[in-house]
């Protein structure tokens, strides 16, 4: 079986995603490039992840084609592709349909820095225009707008959070959920005041030194 390991974390990784919120039934996608093999492992379309097993993952080539899997792959292989193609930095995707994210994404607003952990994504979370799901026009309009923040939010669907593993994918999307939580709880009550650009400065340079460095 081709790329058992990254087959088992989207399996894992999908169970998470249900169980931390972030999405549900089976809304949403996760993929895994392997440079070494120059193959990518996506989730299958339209399952619920609690059915999902290691077996179900689709195996597809650059082009799209399936290499390895019975299962149709994620309708939005499209945009997985496109990502992995424009941004050299990056080895795994998630999208989400994350309430809060998605709320900003249907007023068609970006995510300011209105918390300093939006430095997850960059110095925003920027918005990609709509587009139908599973679209090229939607792959397109992804790649104008992510540029090089780790995070994409997509007007009335959700987020993509990418990263160079599957870890770093997952957290940007947690956090980014968060701060999208804060944003609109602090819409809510008055009017929230930014971080300003400089400090933005800092606190992302900061992060490339925080926690384990593992
Ligand atoms: P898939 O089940 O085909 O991956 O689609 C879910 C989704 O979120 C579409 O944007
Ligand atoms: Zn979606």
């Amino acid at each position: 079986m081709l790329m058992e390991q990254q087959r088992q974390q989207i399996v894992a990784y999908g169970l998470r995603m249900i169980r931390s919120g972030l999405t549900t039934g089976s809304g949403g996608n996760l993929s895994l490039l392997s440079a070494e093999d120059n193959l990518i492992a996506i989730s299958p379309s339209g399952m619920d992840y609690s059915d999902v097993t290691v077996a179900d993952i689709v195996i597809i080539d650059r082009a799209g084609q399936t290499v390895e899997g019975e299962r149709r792959p994620s309708s939005e292989s499209g945009f997985h592709l496109a990502l992995y193609a424009a941004r050299k930095d990056i080895n795994a995707i998630v999208h989400t349909h994350s309430v809060y994210a998605t709320t900003l994404a249907c007023l068609h607003w970006e995510l300011p820095p209105v918390h300093y952990l939006v430095a997850f994504s960059g110095d925003k979370v920027p918005l990609a225009p709509y587009a139908t799901f599973g679209s090229e026009e939607l792959a397109d309009n992804i790649i104008a707008s992510i540029g090089s923040y780790n995070a994409v939010l997509l007007a009335n669907h959700g987020l993509v959070a990418v990263g160079k593993d599957i870890k770093s994918s997952f957290n940007v999307a947690e956090e980014v959920e968060l701060v999208a939580r804060i944003y609109c709880q602090a819409k809510s009550l008055g009017q929230p005041v930014l971080v300003d650009a400089e400090e933005m400065v800092r606190v992302t340079e900061k992060f490339g030194s925080y926690g384990q460095q593992d």
